[in-house]
């Protein structure tokens, strides 16, 4: 609960709406298809235990991160569920995902060469990843699956568990690389299935893919920033092909109101001068919770009204020009709704330029999770 922090600024996490997207998306797939959550990140910046002991409440049959140290941080919690690693792991530290039971994504037959395992502990389980068009890591040719699949096959202390691919275009307008993107899976398949006769697992889709293309999914998809209540792209915004619930919002509260003469300079370098008497309000939230100076500018809701924020974000707190006087200890609201009047995570990330991915991974560390 908040009462165990001394400040005024959190994030809300709504988990209910976490279970809400997942269960919107389990409506559309095929009754087969399971659902990886995607909590790398700290979860998108949402809180990685929480959430993903949530998502496997809902029915995700798994958990998905991109590095071994956030894999081992679930375990530690006592997740006991399938995790992936989708990024690459040390070899010299192959040992430690295969005692902890976390499965590893694999593509270099150097790699599979250099692993450091011990025969006692159960077989590492790998993802063979093959890059079909996002240019990151993957093989890429059949004689390049060849040599690692020989490779694979003569190590005892390994196991194959899956096969997979990640979109690089699935959230656009245009299907032309998605589908080339497909075809080449295909092709690499088909070759994969002539060599391979033990039988393995395919997962491809991210959010955009498994919500727009249900259909073309296999055993399983890695939903990420859906679960998070939150559109891959304005493309998939517009369509809508699932209704989703954003689960973070950002709230502080007003520390300190004054009425402040004509002008008058707010913040560092003066920047901002007072047209008339105004009142003034301080934010303690500023930069180093991730509430960047580019922020400047940007509205938040107080009251249930947009006020913008006036004077260069500080490190620690900001000041937002008011319309009237308000008592200190009132809410305000960065990302999120009050009353009629809301301020998404779209809205932000368009203010900044980006995509929303960015806005909740960039709350920093700082900004207490609230779980409700
Ligand atoms: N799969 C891989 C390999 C990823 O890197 C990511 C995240 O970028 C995802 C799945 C989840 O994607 P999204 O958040 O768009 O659902």
């Amino acid at each position: 609960s908040i009462e165990a922090f001394y400040r005024d600024s959190w994030v809300e996490v709504d988990l209910s709406s976490i279970e809400y997207n997942i269960n919107q998306l389990k409506q559309r797939l095929r009754p087969d298809t399971k659902i990886f959550a995607v909590v790398k990140a700290n979860a998108y910046g949402h809180g990685d235990e929480q959430v993903a002991e949530c998502a496997l409440r809902a029915g995700a049959k798994g958990l998905a991160v991109s590095l071994l140290d956030e894999a081992l941080k679930l375990r530690d919690a006592g997740i006991e569920a399938p995790i992936l690693v989708m990024g690459w792991i040390r070899p010299g530290d192959a040992h430690v995902a295969a005692e902890r039971d976390i499965s590893v994504t694999v593509f270099q037959a150097d790699w599979v060469k250099n692993a450091r395992l011990s025969p006692s502990a159960k077989p590492l389980k790998i993802h063979m990843k093959w890059d079909t068009g996002m240019g990151r890591i993957g093989i890429r040719t059949t004689d390049e699956m060849d040599e690692l699949l020989s490779m694979i096959h003569k190590n005892k202390l390994m196991e194959l568990e899956a096969v997979f691919t990640h979109f690089a275009t699935a959230d656009e307008e245009d299907y032309a690389y998605y589908e080339e993107q497909q075809k080449r899976f295909d092709h690499l398949f088909s070759h994969f299935k002539r060599v391979w006769s033990r039988n393995v697992e395919i997962h491809t889709g991210n959010s955009a893919a498994s919500m727009r293309f249900p259909d073309h999914m296999k055993h399983f998809v890695r939903f990420g920033i859906s679960m998070y209540g939150l559109y891959p792209s304005g493309v998939v915004k517009k369509e809508r092909p699932i209704d989703l619930k954003p689960a973070f919002s950002l709230q502080s509260r007003l520390i300190h109101v004054k009425k402040v003469p004509a002008n008058e300079s707010i913040s560092y370098g003066a920047t901002y001068q007072t047209e008339s008497e105004e009142w003034i309000g301080t934010v303690p939230l500023g930069y180093a919770d991730g509430w960047i100076r580019k922020l400047q500018g940007m509205e938040v809701l107080v009251g249930g009204k947009r006020h913008p924020i006036v004077g260069r974000i500080c490190m620690d707190q900001f000041m937002v020009r008011l319309d009237q006087e308000y008592p200190v200890g009132t809410m305000v609201t960065l990302i999120g709704k009050q009353e009629h009047q809301s301020i998404s995570m779209d809205e932000v990330a368009d203010y900044l330029e980006t995509i929303n991915y960015e806005i909740p991974c960039m709350i920093s560390y700082r900004v207490p999770r609230m779980f409700v």
